[in-house]
């Protein structure tokens, strides 16, 4: 157990189990994309972890940077959008693997794919290490998913509650 601000949380995937998982991943990534060089987008902060792990397993060229997205900002044409902030690199023609921690409803997976898109890459991908098929509002096609997990509320690896447990090397769940 462990306590985060107000909350307590139970132990809900190790970090062996966690790291043998994202090794499988890497290792499909190795397969699909042998003789290309991806294009790694790391979605700041929650996926660091993930892509740290990750990248290390993936012996290919590759190149690998690092975005943020912006908080909502509303407009009145397309309600909440959030930018890309911190890409500087040209992604004409690229093999873009977009790296998440999480999609949940799918809806910031879906603005970002669109914006992605718009920036003329050959191929876009995704990794996330988490995905919750229960809460998803706009359906994805998610190429690489570490574990499906429940609609509860998760911490560590990378993940955060309120600004606290990125740091977990173990993921943690909130009891019903
Ligand atoms: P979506 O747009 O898919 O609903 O939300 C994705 C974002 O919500 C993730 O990148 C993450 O920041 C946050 N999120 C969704 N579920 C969880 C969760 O269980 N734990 C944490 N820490 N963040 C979550």
């Amino acid at each position: 157990m462990i306590t985060i601000h107000d909350k307590t949380f139970t132990p809900f995937i190790s970090q062996e189990t966690i790291e043998n998982r994202i090794a499988e991943l890497a290792s499909q990534i190795n397969t699909d994309y042998e003789g290309r060089k991806p294009f790694f987008l790391v979605v700041l902060n929650g996926a660091f972890l993930f892509a740290s792990e990750l990248v290390k397993n993936i012996p290919l060229s590759c190149e690998i940077t690092f975005v943020r997205l912006s908080s909502y900002s509303q407009t009145e044409s397309t309600g909440k959008v959030r930018q890309i902030i911190g890409l500087e690199e040209t992604l004409t023609d690229r093999d873009v693997i977009i790296i998440e921690d999480i999609v949940d409803t799918g809806l910031t997976m879906h603005q970002l794919l669109q914006q992605i898109s718009d920036l003329g890459p050959n191929s876009i991908e995704i990794a996330t290490l988490l995905h919750k098929p229960d809460a998803i509002k706009k359906p994805i096609d998610l190429r690489y998913v570490g574990f499906e997990i429940p609609n509860r509320f998760v911490v560590g690896y990378g993940l955060d509650y309120d600004g606290l447990g990125r740091n977990l090397d173990a993921l943690y769940v909130l009891p019903e």
